[in-house]
């Protein structure tokens, strides 16, 4: 079995689309890197997620974060030298009362101004786009509307990503669990893990739903709450569904995958905390009626597979990036609720940045880890939660 060496310059806590990235920038500036996954790569959330990239947000930061990501995505094929199934087939947000109609004409606005192509759709606008959607049956007033979001394959994504930053010399260490972050005079020196103990200049906490425990294990307490969030898809149907539709009013959301299912989760406003990975039928249910709802031709398509995953919650759905207060040298990139795929290219870019002392593309503050404390948090709203 590979041992790790006895030190590295920094130790990545979590293989999932943020440890790979963030060891893939980090190897590219020369930094020697080990990633420890105590299962498999993609084995948490990212393996578990649709792909979706949106940069429609109510915050600024955020529309600034994704639109990074997607500059970053629209090259990774090439970047990295895999497919990685990326498309740009637009996100249609549907609004269902005057409330949201009038918040998104403001989100609008803000994004807008930032250089997003989104626009506003009238109902016989919204049935140009997906003339299958019943739009009148599902109370839709209309819906904001941007063609540049997309999805990508998340399994292609982070293993792109893990084999690109091999290439450059990181390490990677699957099935080795890390026990504990090493602290020393206030100092993070590395990690101990299920193969011994590694030092380390810097440790990323890039444990997903499982970064709360990781980061106790240093004296650092996260605010970050698990939550299941259930998902499943439908036999492979005659392609004609490009973007993914949302609706935050009915918290659900969807689209059609490269071989044909509709892949699509409903968020279940009465789910508890926890790490629970079971699959109800009270989600099966809900799903499967509202797709037939909304697409009236699905109705009698069968689900082939349910599954569950966890989003890793902030109180404020935003994540958490930085370093902490306290533990020098230890840097927190998680809490991404259920937006760290398509946020997860730009965000790694930018830890690869700070570690390695470059100017930053875009600031870190607004996601830092101690805005909780001083209470100084805008709360993003355009989420399924
Ligand atoms: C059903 C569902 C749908 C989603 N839809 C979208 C979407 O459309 N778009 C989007 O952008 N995001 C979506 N998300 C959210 C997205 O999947 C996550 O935000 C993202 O994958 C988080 O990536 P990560 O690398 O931080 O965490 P993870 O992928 O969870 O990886 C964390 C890794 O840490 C490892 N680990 C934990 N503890 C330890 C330890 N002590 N030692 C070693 N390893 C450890 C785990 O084994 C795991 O592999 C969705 C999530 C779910 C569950």
């Amino acid at each position: 079995m590979r041992r790790p060496r006895e030190s590295y310059d920094v130790a990545v806590i979590g293989a999932g689309i943020i440890g790979c990235a963030t060891a893939y920038y980090l190897a590219s500036r020369g930094l020697s890197v080990a990633v420890f996954d105590r299962s498999y790569i993609t084995s948490g959330a990212t393996g578990r997620c649709p792909g979706g990239i949106r940069q429609q947000w109510s915050t600024e930061d955020h529309v600034r974060l994704a639109m990074k990501s997607v500059e970053i995505y629209k090259n990774l094929d090439q970047e990295l030298g895999v497919e990685t199934g990326y498309r740009q087939g637009g996100y249609l947000i549907l609004a269902k009362t005057e409330r949201e109609v009038k918040d998104f004409e403001r989100n609008m606005r803000m994004q807008r101004s930032l250089g997003l192509p989104v626009r506003w759709l009238e109902p016989g606008e919204i049935r140009e786009i997906v003339p299958e959607l019943d739009v009148e049956g599902i109370g839709a007033l209309g819906a904001a509307w941007n063609p540049t979001d997309g999805y990508a394959d998340p399994f292609k994504v982070t293993f792109g990503y893990a084999r690109a930053a091999e290439r450059l010399g990181a390490e990677i260490f699957t099935f080795t669990g890390v026990e504990r972050v090493i602290v020393e005079d206030g100092q993070a020196r590395g990690v101990k893990t299920s193969r011994g103990v590694v030092r380390a200049e810097w440790v990323v906490n890039a444990a997903g739903a499982w970064s709360r425990l990781v980061a106790e294990t240093a004296g650092v307490s996260l605010p970050n709450k698990p939550y299941r969030h259930e998902i499943l898809v439908t036999e492979p149907v005659k392609p004609f569904l490009r973007p993914m539709v949302i609706s935050f009013h009915d918290n659900v959301y969807f689209r059609q995958s490269s071989r044909g299912g509709i892949i699509g989760g409903w968020g279940d406003p009465n789910e508890k905390p926890g790490y629970n990975f079971e699959s109800s039928p009270r989600f099966l249910i809900t799903m499967a009626r509202l797709l037939a709802k909304y697409i009236p031709p699905l109705r009698g398509v069968r689900v082939v597979r349910q599954w569950a995953g966890l989003y890793d919650v902030t109180p404020d759905a935003r994540q958490i990036t930085g370093p902490v207060r306290g533990v020098e040298g230890f840097i927190q990139v998680n809490g991404f609720s259920g937006h760290g795929f398509m946020m997860g290219p730009a965000t790694a870019h930018l830890v690869a940045q700070f570690i390695a002392g470059e100017p930053l593309d875009l600031p870190l503050e607004p996601f830092s880890p101690d805005r909780f404390e001083r209470g100084a948090f805008e709360g993003e709203t355009a989420v399924v939660g």
